[in-house]
């Protein structure tokens, strides 16, 4: 199966990401871990997307694009994938559709929780892009660049909405739970 999970910074999309993809067999992608990951070990790209991250702004489109369409060409991705943070704007909805076509996703699973519950929950977290201006930069550039795909997304009647705010095991079993009704 192949699901991209989109919601707002903060609304436990890596965990549930990363659970579902554990239960599923497949490999979870986060582009946010790989440009952490190039960031911590200074590659040229991390080392061009350092100051973006802090920001909380997103990295270029050309970067992200071919690093994750090269992440989708390993063997690993054959029998699908978790997509955690691609595509984020629709330029990147259609650099996917452009590369793989309408069989690029099977479900779109959207997390939702409240502004407050987002905030208080990133500021808890302690990432090094979890400061106050970053933050709230972050869940302005989601409000802008990435909920409209939720929309493009309903359109196609992929989007399977679930509610972020709860027991995480609750919340991973209610994801499972609607995948399998597909
Ligand atoms: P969060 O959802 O809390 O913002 P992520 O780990 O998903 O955390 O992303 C961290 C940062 O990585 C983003 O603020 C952005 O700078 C960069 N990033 C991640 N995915 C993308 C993307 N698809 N396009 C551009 N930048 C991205």
């Amino acid at each position: 199966m192949r699901i991209l999970f989109l919601g707002a910074p903060g609304v436990g999309k890596g965990t549930h990401a990363e659970r579902v993809g554990e239960a599923l067999g497949i490999p979870h992608i986060s582009t946010g871990e790989m440009f952490r990951r190039h960031v911590g070990s200074r590659t040229s790209l991390g080392l061009r997307v350092e100051e973006i991250l802090s920001r909380g702004d997103l990295v270029p489109d050309v970067l992200t694009v071919e690093m994750m369409l090269e992440r989708l060409r390993d063997p690993d991705t054959v029998d699908g994938y978790i997509l955690d943070g691609f595509p984020r704007n629709l330029a990147q909805v259609h650099a996917l559709d452009g590369a793989i076509g309408d069989y690029a996703l099977d479900a779109v699973v959207v997390l939702e929780a409240s502004d407050e519950v987002l905030t208080e929950r990133i500021l808890a977290r302690g990432r090094t892009d979890d400061t106050g201006a970053s933050v709230s930069n972050r869940l302005e550039v989601y409000e802008r660049e990435t909920a409209p795909l939720i929309h493009v997304y309903r359109e196609r009647g992929l989007v399977l909405s679930v509610d972020g705010v709860g027991e995480i095991e609750a919340i991973t079993a209610k994801i499972l739970t609607a995948l399998a009704a597909l």
